[in-house]
């Protein structure tokens, strides 16, 4: 059994992220497991050195400790590439020259754009580009790339996978489109590296904020495309503020390193998180061995 911790290092942790990485670490030392922490700094915008300080130096505070050595995925770009060669190599993905600006004025334009989990859906614009048209501005634009959605899906066929709070869940990765697996500004993106390092870690046990519920549904479709085990999920409810939104790392006050300011105890915060929490997932067991054959 391994879980993980994977913070994206944009800022100082929050109580989210503390009740988030406390469940992952409990889970596994509970049942005897590993827990591994990897940092997500593949934004090369907004991933700063000094979070990833901040970050460390906060778990360690709430008692927190990891097997092995922390794994940094912007010093592992090389495999991501690799990744995503061999989903060019099936013909499932295309090089997308669109900005964002472009991106939304299509979709405004085109009035009632179909929406996914993450917002209105990429009209899938640089699909229909010639072979000829491609390579052209291959050679001079940025370029993103992006997963064809439609002939990753006919390729993979159905699929499941499973949440211990929601059961068996089929797989709908249509509905966020063609994804971005590499973007313009980084050799990958969070769904390939996130896919890629679970497997490669051996992670069991994926135990994580219901935020990421919906993108699971990607991560099972690349994990069946790149043939990688499927862990078991875990989606924990998330720890909401007075008004009920959920904590976010521009809120004030809430920051680990603003409560260890004030004198705070971490067994306090921990405890008190644990009662806050709606349903917390303290009472999940190791259960089955997780399907280790892929897809
Ligand atoms: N790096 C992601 C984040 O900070 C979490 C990734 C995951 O747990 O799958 O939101």
């Amino acid at each position: 059994m391994v879980t993980r911790f994977a913070p994206s290092p944009t800022g100082r942790l929050h109580l989210g992220h503390a009740w988030s990485a406390w469940q992952a670490f409990r889970f596994a030392r509970d049942c005897g497991g590993r827990f591994l922490l990897r940092i997500e700094d593949i934004d090369p915008g907004r991933c700063r050195d000094e979070f990833v300080d901040g970050i460390v130096e906060d778990l360690v505070w709430l008692g927190l400790d990891w097997d092995g050595p922390v794994r940094r995925q912007s010093e592992h770009l090389a495999d991501y590439a690799a990744a995503l060669d061999r989903l060019k190599a099936m013909g499932l993905a295309y090089p997308c020259f669109c900005t964002r600006k472009a991106i939304e004025a299509e979709i405004a334009a085109s009035g009632n754009a179909p929406h996914g989990p993450d917002g209105p859906i990429y009209p899938g614009t640089c699909r229909h580009l010639t072979a000829a048209e491609r390579d052209a501005r291959m050679a001079a634009e940025p370029h993103a790339w992006r997963l064809d959605m439609a002939a990753a899906v006919a390729r993979a066929g159905p699929l499941t996978w499973h949440d211990n709070r929601a059961g068996t869940i089929a797989a709908t990765p249509e509905l966020f489109g063609d994804v971005v697996l590499a973007r313009k500004d980084a050799p990958t993106s969070y769904h390939l590296a996130v896919v890629h390092d679970d497997a490669l870690q051996g992670v069991t046990d994926i135990v994580r904020g219901e935020d990421l519920f919906a993108a699971t549904h990607v991560h099972r479709l690349l994990q069946a495309l790149l043939d990688l085990p499927t862990p078991r999920y875990h989606h924990h409810a998330l720890v909401l503020d007075a008004e009920g939104k959920r904590l976010a790392k521009r809120d004030r006050g809430a920051t680990i390193a603003d409560l260890r300011v004030t004198g705070a105890d971490p067994r306090g915060i921990i405890a008190g998180l644990e009662a806050r929490v709606a349903d917390p997932i303290l009472q999940m067991t190791a259960g089955e061995p997780p399907d280790r054959e892929g897809a």
